[in-house]
This record gives C-alpha cells, sequence and structure tokens, in this order.
C-alpha cells in the first residue's frame, strides 16, 4: 500500500516534512518514505490512497487511559464529591465494582472507536473491575484488535477490595504479560492502582511476581495531595520515594501524573529512567493542581502525554497543556509548541520501545506503519519551521480523515472500516443503560 500526501511529516517532535510525499507499507511495517513520483514509480501495483492536498502523520499515542470509565459518560451518579478522594470513591471506585466482562469489552470497542477516529493508534490502558477481574484483559484485547488499535494493557492490583481481589488482580498480569511475550500488536504491564491503596505486603507481592516478565509497573502516582499525605502517614516517605524503596520504578515504569512530585523525587524518576506522564485535562477536571511538567523538563526528564480517559483526543490533550503551563506561571515563554510536540512523539514514542518491537511515533523504514492522514488544507505557508505552530493552532481531530494501524487500514475517508460502528454503538446504550440500572445495586 502507497500513502501519498501534500505533506508528509515524517517526524512532528524533529519538524521533518517531505513535500509531496509517499509512504510505502508492506505488510505492517513501513518500507520507504520519499518523494511521491518516485515511491510510485519504483513501485508500480500497489494499492495507493492518494492524498495530494493531505498532511500525513505518524498515528497519535496515548501513554495513559482507561477504557473501562467509557460509560461515566452521563451516568447517573448520586455523588457531589468536595475533594479527589471522594471522586475516587463516589465515581470511580463505585463504577468499576460493577463492571462484568461484558462492560469492559463494550467500554474497549468504544474506547478504540473514539481513539482512532481522533487518530490515536497506540493506547496505553489501565484497567480495573474488581469484582470480574479473571479474563478482563482478554476482553479487553479482544477489543482493541476488532476495532484495530495498538495497545499496552494492564490491571491495577489495589488493596481495597480486600487481599483475594489484589492476588486475583495480581494473577491477571502475570498471566497476560506472558501470554503476550514477542506480540506486536498487544503487549502487557503490570498495572497498580497507586500507593496509597497498596499495602507494603502487597507492592512485595507485585514486585515478586514481575520478576522475570521483562515487563514494568503503569501506576497513579502523586495524583492528588491525599496521596502524598497518605504516603508520608504511613512509610514516612513522599510517594515517590516510597515507590523507589520497593523497587516499583525502572525505565519500563510508568508513574501518571506526579502533580506533587519536588525535585528531590523528579530526581529519583530521572535517574531510574521512568516515565512520567502528564495527563492535563483529567488534573484540572478533578482540582489536583498542576503537575510540575515544565520543572521535569528543565531537570531533564522527558514527560509523555495521555488523557487519563478524560478524552481520547491527543490533538486536545496537546493544545491543553501548551495553554495550561503558561497560565498557571503566568509566563508566555513556558511550554513552546516544540515541547509540546516532543512529549506528544518523541518522548510517548520513547516509551513505546520500552514494550513494542518496532518504532511508532514516526514515519521512516522499519517502523510500524501507524499512520493518520488529515484533511489539513493551510492558509498560511507551512514548512519544517513553523510546523508545531500549525499543528497548536491549526490542526485538530476534527481534521482525521484517514487513519492506518498496523498496514491496515482502519479509518477511511472518515469512516471506520473494520467494525460496524453504528451498530456497536446501539448494542453499547443498551449495555451502559443495564449497568447504570444496577448502579446502586451491591456489586
Ligand atoms: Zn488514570
Amino acid at each position: 500500500m502507497i500513502v501519498t500526501g501534500r505533506y508528509v511529516v515524517v517526524d512532528p517532535a524533529a519538524t521533518k516534512i517531505v513535500r509531496d510525499g509517499a509512504v510505502l507499507i508492506e505488510d505492517n511495517v513501513v518500507r520507504q518514505v520519499g518523494p511521491r513520483e518516485e515511491v510510485l514509480r519504483g513501485n508500480p501495483g500497489h494499492e495507493v490512497l492518494d492524498y495530494p492536498r493531505g498532511v500525513v502523520l505518524p498515528g497519535l499515542i496515548c501513554a495513559h487511559c482507561h477504557a473501562y470509565g467509557a460509560f461515566a459518560r452521563g451516568a447517573p451518579f448520586r455523588a457531589s464529591p468536595t475533594r479527589f478522594v471522594e471522586i475516587l470513591e463516589q465515581i470511580w471506585w463505585h463504577l468499576d465494582k460493577r463492571l462484568t466482562l461484558e462492560d469492559t469489552y463494550y467500554s474497549g470497542l468504544v474506547t478504540a472507536i473514539e481513539a482512532v477516529k481522533h487518530g490515536t493508534t497506540l493506547m496505553f490502558d489501565h484497567h480495573a473491575s474488581p469484582y470480574h477481574i479473571r479474563g478482563s484483559l482478554s476482553r479487553l484485547e479482544e477489543a482493541f484488535r476488532r476495532v484495530g488499535v495498538r495497545a499496552n494493557i494492564a490491571y491495577e492490583v489495589s488493596d481495597r477490595d480486600g487481599e483475594e481481589r489484589a492476588l486475583e488482580g495480581i494473577r491477571e498480569n502475570v498471566e497476560f504479560i506472558k501470554a503476550h511475550k514477542g506480540d506486536e500488536f498487544i503487549t502487557g504491564s503490570f498495572g497498580l492502582h497507586a500507593q496509597l491503596t497498596l499495602s507494603d505486603e502487597t507492592l512485595e507481592r507485585c514486585v515478586e511476581a514481575a520478576e522475570g516478565l521483562d515487563t514494568g509497573f503503569h501506576i497513579h502516582a502523586a495524583e492528588g495531595i491525599e496521596d502524598l499525605m497518605d504516603s508520608l502517614r504511613k512509610s514516612g516517605r513522599r510517594v515517590i520515594e516510597r515507590l523507589h524503596a520497593h523497587g516499583i520504578l525502572g525505565p519500563k515504569t510508568i508513574a501518571v501524573h506526579c502533580v506533587h512530585a519536588n525535585d528531590r523525587e523528579l530526581m529519583i524518576l530521572r535517574d531510574t529512567g521512568t516515565h512520567c506522564v502528564h495527563n492535563p485535562e483529567s488534573n484540572m477536571n478533578n482540582a489536583v493542581g498542576v503537575a510540575p511538567v515544565v520543572r521535569a523538563m528543565q531537570l531533564g526528564l522527558r514527560p509523555k502525554l495521555g488523557t487519563d480517559g478524560f478524552t481520547m483526543d491527543m490533538f486536545r490533550e496537546a493544545k491543553v497543556a501548551y495553554v495550561l503551563h503558561k497560565l498557571h506561571l503566568a509566563d508566555p515563554r513556558v511550554m513552546p509548541a516544540p515541547d509540546v510536540l516532543r512529549m506528544l512523539y518523541a518522548n510517548n514514542a520513547e516509551l513505546a520501545a520500552a514494550y513494542f518491537p518496532r518504532p511508532v511515533g514516526v514515519i521512516k523504514e522499519g517502523a510500524f506503519a501507524d499512520l493518520v492522514v488529515l484533511d489539513y488544507d493551510p492558509y498560511t505557508p507551512m514548512d519544517e519551521g513553523n510546523f508545531p505552530g500549525h499543528f497548536i493552532f491549526g490542526m485538530d481531530s476534527s481534521h482525521v480523515r484517514t487513519v492506518v494501524v498496523d498496514g491496515r487500514i482502519v479509518v477511511e475517508d472518515r469512516v471506520l472500516k473494520t467494525v460496524d460502528e453504528a451498530k456497536v454503538m446501539e448494542e453499547a446504550r443498551k449495555v451502559a443503560q443495564r449497568l447504570w440500572d444496577r448502579l446502586y445495586e451491591p456489586p
């Protein structure tokens, strides 16, 4: 297959662009990138997705999300949370206890559909369904494969529903990670909820269970001030320090949020090679504070960008990251557009490299064929120098026209090709209604 565009942005973080370019895809891999005429002439007989006015970008990556939260949209919660922990108790921990395997499957389908239609081709998902743990990751996998979105999946181990369920969560992670060794499309990581719901004993059990699996942990860290207070009370250590003391951090571990991390903790994250993930819209919505992402970059960290499930739109998340830190620090110089693009593309691709065997986030020979074509016809000149400005101020997910994941056309001319979208949505509404009907029944 050959995909052409007026602009082929081979590396958005480094703003490398091929004008009137084309991408040759064989199987699930990019084989050649170059001028359109040259690629077409040299490779006759290929199917051509021809977008002479389009912009071809590498697929976007979401470094942290929760498909399981899908059916919270519009749900009749009897909740009036006044602070972060109450949001967890009254909404998320209330919902996840009632999720069946069917709910999990449909949440995976609708989330993957929304993600890919917004240009996201790889997501790092963090799942919870404490009353139906066993097999839940396989149901999510089934959903992501059916839609055609690459994913890394984890089950969030927690003590909040008792020891038996914590142990079941550990088993679910271990079995899933083992079964997906060498898989190029769906991989596993070891999920942990957050230090505030994990005892020393459970953390030790997780580290022991992860031994030899060549994996890292995916954990919420220092999201709300309550997490920091809890850690200090329990251990005398701050959140990142406590996780470090238990051997949770490392080059495959994902520390999500890190809002209440000080310089010393940021340096621990840096020195252990741990990936911290920034989710600005979720942080704003939960009123937990602004993550010290600008400071983290100054200290040499390479923060990643996720949505936490607040949206499945990485274009929007990138724009919010761009404006939030300027307002927060009252300084228009911070978080310039190139820094946002580095987070979204280079840094997220660095995380992906810890779990997948080929590069993503760039269009180059040998990379996975994960591409997005935008209907973006700029009304001012666009070149390598000003591409970041066009990305932040011009492009958004409404321009997403065609999406290729793993060499397969998942969205073509705005139509989902892999599943009957209307049918899935109709069925999902029924599943959601059944879940809402038992929302205040015992799980
Ligand atoms: Zn999260």
